[in-house]
């Protein structure tokens, strides 16, 4: 979590003098570490978060006033702001917070606030759709062509050229020479937005005594920070949906953060349900048109509630009252390029800035979530039930030691058998393999050589699907050679290891009868995709579904009673610290898509080690006696949140100049107390794209900052060339 020193910090940023500006700072959004100061024309009355058009070099850039100029310019040398834009100003927490993620993140400010203008196009005036309505029907003679165009206007809205025209059928011209001759008259109509005004006052369902309570402590809107801690289908979003409403008569904006996987149609339908609308909706595949309006919303206040992927934190609320992080444990919410940041943590920090309420959900809260609800800084709220009465699935180990599959398979007998009865009783089942394609390695027989990618230090992956080699780490494609690339031998190749492809395969053979459905980004290749296919299995028109962590979240599949993991081990390879609590997760997460209807739910999970801590857990239950011991080991070993972490990796294309600039770096390495520095070594993943990459750690006892320390090593340093140097605060990442 971020300092109290790193606040300061940001704040110290925060220069306003009163009266007229002469001069201001701008900030653009690029990868800049300071605003550039201009000049103010004396017709411009400008105040900090006003949008303005500056000069750059030979164009013109939209940026940010930030505050009073810096003044480290000669004023003969600085250009004048071009134009104040004609919006609300970014008001000024979204200010705030700008500065407060680059300052703790150790990004350049400008690409912070980049993320909050993502959207080039909405500072264009606000277009508007020109549409016909009826004119003077004394203009012209209606012919039998223009008579079919008023007929359709008569009972309708006044529609879009193109629309009308497809609804009279008659051609576009047709439209045209009818206003032309003032037959039809034209008229403006706003864009339709893409998100309803939801209404706090519709009756939600009745909720249970337990989610009662919790709803009512949430609708207080006390600020804090509070954890919704819950089983799977234990109504934590009935609940939260009731903290919305109370943000909704307050006159507040809400923010949903969901990972980006979570945000499904059966959210939305819920959502729609509850407030009569459709909240704005924040994520990859939105339109242009779609981002412009939700932003433009967003900034005067009109959508009051937003569900969205991480950036949408960075949206330009105008008065933001609530947030709520759902999954709160999920690593989706860490972002890894550009801007690295953990969103769940900035959230937690925009409530802070703005004193509003913060609430995390989750069924298996993070270590760092359950660590500050022990010491009182974050309130809890418990949910221990599944609404209505269903049963959590018992969770079985299989131990794939005793209990072996065959040559070439994976699925153990006894998992077979429970298989085999699951769908005689005409239930669902469902076998989790997290791994996509067919095979994570494909090797040739005669020599010994292993398909790997050119770019990367990782093996290329057969996808029988899409018929090709893919890396998973760099998109790097490339259809399977005829032969081997290193012998020359034909015919040589053998799949090591299973895939989802391969599970899928070995499912045919076994169950040739059963409905099958293969769930990965291979075929799930969009939310409307997605949604034809969940409906598929929650109408139970599949009997058995084969998925990866796509199928993990949110999805209610009512018929569902058996859930089989085929490699509960995947996630503990690696020296990942998170890997036990990571595996803990997704493994409950899965667990939870049985049983959620009528019938109870059965979970088996295969493993090698079925005496490790995580396992017995799983099998037992024992959540938080595991967190704790976990917690236990981490504070021990001075790991977050006990003590702070902060990963460097230094990449470039040539191996040589990375080794001997890393080495050069390592010379001025910080030595004082609570302060260690590992490293430098070449990272697990030594070749990514094309770069090498060495990484250091530094890890920082919990009251020393690694960012301090972090600016004092770095201070000067060079990075010539193509070198690069990636600061990542608290990693979650150690590839
Ligand atoms: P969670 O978010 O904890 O996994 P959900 O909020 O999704 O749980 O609830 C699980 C299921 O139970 C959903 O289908 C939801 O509609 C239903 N549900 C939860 N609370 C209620 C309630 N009070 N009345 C009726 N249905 C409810
Ligand atoms: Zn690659
Ligand atoms: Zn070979």
């Amino acid at each position: 979590m971020p300092t109290e020193t790193d606040q300061q910090a940001a704040a110290a940023t925060d220069v306003l003098s009163d009266g007229r500006w002469d001069r201001v700072g701008v900030l653009l959004p690029l990868a800049l570490f300071q605003p550039y100061d201009y000049l103010v024309p004396a017709e411009i009355n400008l105040v900090r978060g006003d949008f303005v058009t500056v000069p750059l070099g030979r164009r013109h850039v939209t940026g940010v006033v930030w505050g009073a100029a810096l003044g480290d310019v000669d004023p003969a040398k600085l250009k004048p702001v071009a134009a104040r834009l004609g919006m609300p100003p970014l008001p000024a927490i979204s200010c705030d917070f700008i500065d407060w993620v680059a300052q703790y993140c150790m990004a350049p400010v400008g690409a912070v606030l980049r993320m909050a203008m993502s959207v080039p196009d909405a500072f264009l005036p606000e277009r508007a759709l020109k549409a016909w309505a009826l004119g003077d029907p004394a203009a012209a003679k209606a012919t039998p062509t223009r008579q079919r165009v008023l007929d359709v206007l008569r009972d309708q809205p006044p529609l879009p050229p193109t629309e009308l025209a497809r609804a009279a059928g008659v051609s576009v011209g047709v439209i045209a020479e009818m206003g032309r001759v003032g037959l039809l008259r034209a008229e403006t109509l706003a864009l339709p937005r893409p998100f309803g005004t939801p209404d706090a006052a519709m009756l939600g369902p009745t909720l249970s005594s337990a989610q009662g309570d919790a709803a009512s402590t949430l609708a207080e809107l006390q600020p804090g920070v509070t954890l919704i801690d819950g089983v799977t289908g234990s109504g934590k979003t009935e609940v939260y949906f009731e903290a919305i409403a109370a943000t909704l008569r307050a006159g507040r904006q809400a923010l949903v953060l969901v990972p980006e996987i979570a945000l499904t149609p059966q959210w939305l339908t819920r959502f729609e349900r509850r407030f009569g609308a459709l909240p704005a909706q924040w994520h990859s595949e939105l339109t242009g048109l779609a981002r412009r309006l939700t932003w433009r919303g967003v900034l005067d206040g009109s959508a009051k509630v937003v569900v969205g992927a991480r950036s949408a934190l960075f949206l330009p609320y105008r008065d933001l009252g609530l947030v709520i992080v759902d999954e709160e444990h999920e690593s989706a919410f860490k972002q890894e390029e550009g801007v690295i940041y953990q969103a769940r943590d900035m959230a937690v920090v925009r409530g802070h800035l703005a004193k509003i309420p913060v609430v995390l959900a989750s069924a298996t809260p993070s270590l760092e979530t359950l660590v500050n609800v022990e010491t009182g800084r974050y309130r809890a709220l418990h949910l221990p039930d599944r609404h209505g009465g269903a049963t959590l699935p018992a969770i079985h180990l299989i131990d794939l030691r005793r209990d072996k599959p065959a040559r070439q398979s994976w699925i153990a007998p006894s998992l077979r058998a429970e298989l085999e009865q699951t769908l005689a009783a005409g239930e669902q089942a469902l076998l989790f393999l997290n791994r996509r394609g067919y095979a994570p390695l494909t090797l040739c027989r005669t020599c010994g050589h292993r398909l790997q990618c050119p770019r990367c230090t990782a093996w290329l992956v057969e996808h029988r699907f899409h018929q090709k080699l893919m890396c998973h780490h760099c998109g790097f494609e490339a259809p399977m050679p005829p032969a081997c690339p290193a012998c020359q031998s034909e015919a040589s190749f053998a799949a090591c290891g299973p895939g989802v492809e391969r599970l899928a395969e070995e499912a045919a053979a076994l169950f040739p009868e059963a409905r099958r459905l293969v769930l990965t980004s291979d075929t799930v290749t969009g939310p409307a995709k997605a949604e034809a296919l969940m409906k598929m299995v929650a109408e139970r028109e599949v009997d058995l579904v084969i998925g990866t962590q796509i199928i993990a979240k949110g999805h209610n599949f009512p018929h569902l009673t058996l859930v089989g993991v085929i490699d509960a081990d995947l996630g503990l390879h690696g020296g990942d610290l998170r890997a036990a609590e990571r595996t803990y997760q997704l493994m409950s997460q899965v667990a939870g898509r049985a049983g959620r209807g009528e019938k109870p739910g059965r979970v088996f999970l295969q493993t090698y080690d079925p005496d490790r801590a995580v396992m017995r857990a799983l099998k037992s239950g024992a959540r938080d006696a595991f967190m704790a011991a976990e917690a236990e080991d981490r504070r021990e070993a001075g790991m977050p949140p006990f003590g702070r972490l902060a990963a460097l990796i230094l990449s470039g294309r040539d191996e040589a100049a990375v080794t001997a600039r890393a080495r050069d770096l390592a010379r001025s390495a910080p030595h004082r107390d609570g302060v260690t520095v590992l490293g430098p070594a070449p990272a697990p993943m030594a070749l990514l794209r094309g770069r090498h990459r060495i990484r250091f750690l530094l890890k920082t006892r919990r009251d020393i900052a690694p960012q301090a320390v972090l600016r004092a090593w770095l201070k000067g340093q060079k990075f010539p060339g193509d070198l690069r140097l990636q600061i990542d605060i608290d990693p979650y990442s150690f590839m």
